[in-house]
């Protein structure tokens, strides 16, 4: 019999805001490698990097995939003239594509994904990682997407979600999508808690479909293959599509905030998490933007949180003491302000009492008294009664101890919806009978 070779294949930064998508380009390659009976080892993968980057398109994500061939080298041209063919070099994208032959993958790629998952990688540390380790690379322009192209071969699972992406007709290609949005407002609610952010249903706006040129009609986001093709078919629409592919990815996971921000790790651009005492009174600036400072290990950093997320109220309830645990992205010093973190969520582990000092309440009128003149005491208006000093009252606190995530519409890829607090998906056991792709016949 004839050798088979596992072959990991990865790719990134294919696109440019004008059009394409990375994960059409792999939908275009999987219909390929289909047609000619290629095994596939797991579904095509959909992992999201760090979304605080400055040079993403829009979320950072890139695609890889495993299969078996008999003829490596055929494969692998094939891909490489599907990349070419369907990058957007001219409008500013910077294609990476990298061949891993084998059917393990070492830990070192599993370590050059984490970071790249947090922190800001070189782009001449990819080139080095791929000529240590053996890398077949690939790559136009500046060559940036090898980054994420050997980020998506090294991701190392712990739990995922699934993403089912259908694609347009060519001749559809930056038309309006029209879909009906009270069908996707039943799908959420049949599919729930097995499906997320599909529909907004405070503000009755649709999530799943992108409003950009690129090739894609909707994308479900779900927990298992059942609920997402379900959903699919309660969806309504006129558009005839291509097709579609489910990708296995890290969204909805937080993935990119699990790591502790310190001094030292906390570079402009860093995703990540602190855990510390608010130091100051939140200061809400025009616009309804909010920031605050948070002391953790001996060093106050500053905290923003912006109006469009609908936590910025709740931040400026805060008090200096409270106990909490802040993610987001690191944002570069300014003319105005030092480095500072931009709030993806708040966790408010434990709330001070808001204990303030307050002129004595009059017994008989239930009114506070008036200061006669400093240290003179108090007298109620009404009665005359006196008191003759300040007395410490609680103010209630307006926010809980709990966790507060931006709105949805808000939400990044990686955001962990509240319904999958506490969720760990291992389930997704991959099997070529699944129906994971599907290009339709019409
Ligand atoms: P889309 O979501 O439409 O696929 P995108 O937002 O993924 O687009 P890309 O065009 O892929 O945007 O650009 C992201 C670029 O950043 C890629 O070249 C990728 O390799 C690179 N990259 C990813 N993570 C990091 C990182 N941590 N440090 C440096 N570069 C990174």
């Amino acid at each position: 019999m004839e050798k088979e070779t596992v072959l990991n294949v990865g790719f990134d930064d294919t696109d440019s805001p004008k059009g394409m998508c990375t994960t059409f380009l792999a939908y275009k390659i999987v219909n390929l490698l289909q047609k000619q009976k290629t095994e596939f080892l797991d579904f095509p993968r959909l992992i999201r990097f760090n979304p605080n980057i400055p040079w993403k398109t829009r979320g950072n994500g890139a695609v890889s995939f495993k299969i078996k061939t008999k003829d490596p080298s055929k494969t692998k041209n094939q891909i490489k003239n599907l990349v070419l063919k369907y990058s957007d070099v001219i409008n500013g994208a910077n294609p990476g594509l990298v061949f891993f032959e084998n059917d393990y993958i070492p830990s070192e790629f599993a370590s050059f994904s984490n970071l790249a998952l947090w922190q800001l990688i070189n782009r001449s540390n990819a080139k080095k990682f791929a000529k240590k380790n053996n890398l077949e690379i690939f790559y136009q322009g500046n060559g940036q997407g090898l980054i994420g192209a050997i980020g998506a071969i090294g991701y190392s699972f712990h739990d995922h979600t699934l993403e089912l992406l259908s694609y347009r007709k060519k001749s559809k290609f930056g038309k309006a999508r029209k879909l009906s949005t009270k069908s996707v407002k039943i799908m959420q609610e049949k599919t729930f808690p097995y499906t997320f952010n599909s529909f907004d249903s405070k503000k009755g706006r649709i999530l799943i479909t992108p409003h950009g040129p690129d090739p894609v009609f909707y994308g479900v986001r779900g927990e298992n293959i059942d609920s997402l093709i379900r959903a699919t078919k309660i969806l309504k629409s006129d558009e005839k599509l291509d097709g579609y592919m489910i990708f296995k990815s890290n969204q909805g996971t937080a993935d990119h905030l699990k790591n502790e921000l310190n001094l030292e790790n906390m570079k402009p651009y860093a995703s990540g998490r602190i855990t510390g005492i608010v130091s100051n009174s939140p200061k809400i600036v025009k616009g309804g933007h909010v920031f605050f400072k948070i002391l953790s290990k001996n060093h106050e950093f500053w905290c923003a949180v912006y109006k469009p997320t609908g936590i910025s109220t709740d931040a400026s309830n805060l008090i200096t003491g409270d106990e909490i645990c802040v993610g987001g992205g690191v944002r570069k010093a300014s003319k105005n302000f030092p480095r500072i973190i931009n709030l993806e969520f708040l966790d408010i582990i434990n709330l001070k009492k808001n204990i303030v000092q307050s002129n004595p309440l009059c017994k008989k009128c239930n009114k506070r008294m008036k200061s006669k003149g400093y240290n003179q005491g108090f007298e109620c208006i009404r009665c005359g009664n006196k008191y003759s000093e300040k007395v410490t009252i609680e103010i209630p606190r307006k926010i809980k101890k709990q966790l507060y995530l931006p709105k949805v519409s808000a939400h990044r890829h990686l955001t962990r919806p509240l319904q999958r607090i506490g969720t760990v998906n291992k389930a997704t056991k991959f099997d070529k009978s699944l129906p994971w792709f599907c290009v339709y016949e019409n």
